[in-house]
């Protein structure tokens, strides 16, 4: 039997990228970095900058990024719901091992889509779509958005609250306030499409 798909963004979704960085940055900085704004982008929350071709190069960084809290209870209530779970990730290709051992083996190698530094929200949607998602979670929602301006895309898509100030979200974005309420909200989707 075919298993249906469903994408999730790591960072922020699966895994503490900011706790990683803020913690990395103060050990190689040598000091507190504490978080200046609310903002997304992290030069202007921690108000350093010129940290990123290093930091894409460091295996035993991207390695180490812990799980957060309800990472497994995620995967495992969507595996349990008869899912495959894939990861697309806006990280290089060079990276995709550690990627794979930050995910603690929950997620396989094979099903991490590394979409590159530079990915754009379109370029992310596109692989969902070549990949044929039923379901997306990211904790960016302009991803979000893209990934519905598809056609054809039978998608439930859901953007999950993070901590930052990430401006008006639009209407037409599905919006979680805690991941493993995405599970929920998929099964209500997917009896609307029966
Ligand atoms: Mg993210």
């Amino acid at each position: 039997m075919i298993r249906r798909k469903i994408a999730l963004d790591a960072d922020g979704v699966l895994l503490d990228f900011d706790r990683h960085f803020q913690r990395h940055m103060e050990y190689k900085l040598g000091r507190k970095l504490p978080v200046l704004a609310d903002s997304f982008q992290l030069s202007a929350r921690y108000g350093i900058d010129g940290f990123w071709n290093d930091l894409a190069q460091d295996a035993v960084f991207w390695s180490g990024i812990p799980l957060l809290p309800d990472a497994k209870n995620l995967i495992y209530a969507l595996e349990d719901m008869g899912f495959e779970v894939w990861v697309v990730t806006a990280i290089g290709e060079e990276q995709r091992k550690s990627r794979a051992i930050s995910l603690s083996g929950l997620i396989p190698a094979g099903r991490i889509v590394c979409a590159d530094w530079t990915a754009t929200p379109q370029d992310k949607a596109n692989i969902l779509h070549d990949l044929g998602t039923v379901g997306f979670l990211d904790d960016q929602w302009e991803h979000v958005l893209h990934a519905g301006m598809l056609p054809k895309m039978l998608c439930a898509r859901y953007y999950c609250c993070g901590r930052y100030d990430v401006g008006e979200v639009p209407v037409e974005v599905g919006v979680v306030d805690d991941v493993m309420d995405f599970p929920v909200a998929l099964e209500a989707s997917m009896r609307r499409w029966a």
